[in-house]
């Protein structure tokens, strides 16, 4: 079987070979909690990172719903923390991204950028990237007013006036956190109720910042070297209209980051790896934990709960199947 398993590096020189008895792909909270149990297992795992160290919570201003913060806890320093404390307990932690996989056989491969690993096991911590609009104009001024991320670019929309599409949590969460840059929030959602929960939803309506744009969505991303306007459509009445803009943040859920593993495990229709409650893949030796398999929760709590999860699963096969 051919999963195009490169041995050498981009400047063409083999790659370091390891035999790991824990690898675990992604540093977001379901990755850094796997490495946290396994290593306290004794099992020395080893940690890709994969593009972002952290992942999504890295990128979020305030985390307040993570237990054992009554005040909340930067994003950032939580994963700072998740990683200290792994790290204490031997895990090792590498910058380094999964190119390829090969699950056929035990030890399953893994070929990163920097180097090729054969692991006894899989702990796959890969999480989800944002959705896009995918319309005219968004990847051209993408980092040119429009952006994914509140907490990475709203410090530039300073007396602005900000666009946000999304009527979930995301939306709502960061569009709070816009208010203390942007001189205005318009919120655009598709339909004339929110999905966000109470608290949240509470709090936007009553910021004087944040207004709302209901049953309207928008069709195209206006501005040459950066945003100028959206068109946006009245879904109810087809109407159509051009609105001012500095900037377009768009929240509208995520696609899980597992195509690597498209043709060697199973995914449901929207691309989440299956597993069952013990998070086991179809691949005895292949676990899953946080966003990658989880369409439903996605908070920082249940991701390092299935981490945790995981890696207790991960140790029971270790001592079931493979000799020391
Ligand atoms: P989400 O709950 O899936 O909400 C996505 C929003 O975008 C929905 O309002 C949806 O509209 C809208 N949308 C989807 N596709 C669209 C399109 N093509 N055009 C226009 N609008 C579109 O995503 P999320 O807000 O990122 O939240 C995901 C999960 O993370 C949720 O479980 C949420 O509770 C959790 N989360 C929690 C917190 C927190 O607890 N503090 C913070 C952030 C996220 P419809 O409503 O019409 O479907």
């Amino acid at each position: 079987m051919d999963f195009n398993l490169s041995g050498f590096s981009i400047n063409n020189q083999p790659k370091e070979e390891r035999h790991v008895k824990v690898l675990i792909l992604g540093s977001g909270p379901a990755g850094f909690s796997a490495a946290l149990y396994t290593a306290r297992g004794n099992l020395e795992p080893v940690v890709l990172t994969g593009i972002e160290l952290g992942g999504q919570v890295s990128l979020t201003y305030t985390v307040e719903n993570y237990p054992g913060f009554p005040d909340g806890v930067g994003g950032q320093q939580l994963v700072e923390l998740f990683q200290k404390q792994a790290e204490r307990f031997g895990a090792r932690v590498e910058f380094d991204t999964a190119t390829s996989v090969d699950l056929s056989k035990r030890p399953f491969t893994v070929s990163a950028e920097n180097a090729v690993y054969y692991a006894d096991t899989l702990i796959i911590a890969t999480g989800a990237t944002p959705i896009h609009l995918n319309i005219p104009g968004e990847v051209e001024l993408t980092g040119r007013g429009v952006s994914y991320c509140a907490t990475c670019d709203g410090w530039f929309f300073k007396d602005k006036n900000v666009v946000v599409v999304g009527g979930g949590d995301s939306a709502l969460e960061e569009s709070l956190f816009l208010t203390r840059y942007a001189k205005s929030i318009t919120i655009v959602h598709r339909r004339d109720e929110l999905r966000a929960g109470a608290i949240l939803q509470r709090r936007a309506f009553a910021e004087p910042k944040i207004s709302f744009i209901w049953n309207s969505v928008i069709t195209e991303i206006l501005g040459t070297d950066k945003v100028e306007a959206v068109r946006l459509k009245d879904v109810v009445t087809g109407s159509v209209r051009d609105q001012k803009a500095d900037g377009v943040f768009i929240f509208i859920g995520h696609h899980p980051n597992t195509q690597l593993f498209a043709e060697q495990l199973e995914l449901d229709e929207r691309g989440y790896l299956k597993t069952d409650v013990l998070m086991h893949t179809n691949i005895a030796g292949v676990f899953v934990a946080g966003e990658a398999g989880d369409p439903n929760y996605r908070q920082v709590v249940t991701s390092a709960g299935m981490g945790a999860a995981a890696a207790m699963q991960a140790i029971r096969f270790l001592e079931a199947n493979v000799e020391e």
